[in-house]
């Protein structure tokens, strides 16, 4: 069962592929997903959170855990800096806890420093009042978690539609096993390395074909690599946890990160469970396909969720 759905966690995300149909119908068929979602379980967890579209003007906390909770007083990542701009502004997801947003404008920032690029392409971050959503994504449901295009930020300004059409790359090789580099350049590792250093980080994911080349980038000192762990998809982007901020009862972190530096055997056999899963994926059982699970109810949630849904 647990290989079953950490196949379908890695395949999910490589069904979406950019680059492999034409963007704009992404956007609509996300839509269209969100919209049957909505339609299938009106009373979800998903459903609730992923229709509203300001935040609840409370005082900013995150509240539960990054998987399972929900965000008061968030803020925008405006959708323009000087060495940043959001992608994919039709999910409205470029909202985090207060903390995040100041994190990642010092660190785009320091961007073009850290490695000549013009700046950042942001991603996914989280919903106006966190929550689970409606596609994709089972974290990011605090306002501590945001997706890092690892695609340099173009000189110019995009508009609208170039920020929902535009592929991001694969910086995997085609076997899966580590970096394309055509792609990945030493650069992408020194901001990787800078994340890592900033004590407010609390995990950063990756491809493990992506920590294959940190790995071997690192040189002699590989501690700042225990933070960056291997995880399906994160292939076009990488994913920065922040802890939570301090003194935050309601926000429920991580353990600290306690793996080594992960990069031996650890490493090797997610690699080999990646490849396996894309070149020798398990035949589909005969018979029905068993029924989805239903998703999060709000009851699963913090009771303060409660409050964040209703709050104006
Ligand atoms: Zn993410």
């Amino acid at each position: 069962m647990r290989t079953i759905v950490r196949i379908a966690g890695l395949l999910a995300p490589l069904a979406l592929l950019p680059g492999t149909g034409h963007a704009q119908s992404t956007a609509d068929q996300e839509a269209k997903t969100r919209a049957a979602n909505i339609a299938a379980w009106p009373d979800a967890a998903r459903s609730l959170f992923g229709q509203k579209t300001g935040p609840a003007s409370m005082q900013a906390r995150a509240i539960g855990s990054y998987a399972r909770g929900c965000l008061a007083g968030a803020e925008a990542l405006p959708v323009d800096g000087p060495s940043w701009q959001v992608m994919r502004l039709n999910r409205n997801r470029n909202w985090g806890h207060p903390a995040l947003i100041d994190y990642l404008e010092k660190l785009a920032r320091d961007v073009p420093r850290i490695t000549g690029w013009a700046g950042l392409l942001v991603g996914d971050m989280s919903q106006p009042r966190g929550g689970p959503m409606l596609t994709g994504h089972a974290s990011h449901q605090i306002g501590l978690d945001a997706d890092v295009w690892l695609t340099p930020m173009p000189r110019g300004r995009l508009d609208r539609e170039q920020r929902e059409n535009m592929s991001a790359v694969n910086m995997a090789r085609s076997d899966w096993r580590d970096i394309d580099p055509r792609n990945w350049t030493p650069a992408h590792t020194r901001l990787i390395r800078t994340v890592a250093a900033e004590p407010k980080v609390e995990r950063i994911f990756v491809n493990p074909a992506l920590k294959v080349a940190l790995c071997r980038e690192a040189g002699a000192d590989k501690s700042w690599l225990e933070k960056v762990r291997p995880i399906w998809g994160h292939n076009y982007h990488f994913h920065i946890r922040l802890a939570c901020p301090a003194g935050m009862a309601s926000c429920q972190g991580q353990e600290p990160p306690n793996f080594g530096d992960g990069c031996g055997a650890e490493l090797s056999g997610w690699v080999e469970r990646q490849h396996n899963a894309i070149f020798n994926p398990p035949k589909p059982k005969p018979g029905p396909k068993p029924k989805p699970k239903p998703p999060m109810s709000l009851d699963a949630l913090p009771p303060e969720c409660r409050q964040v849904l209703v709050s104006r």
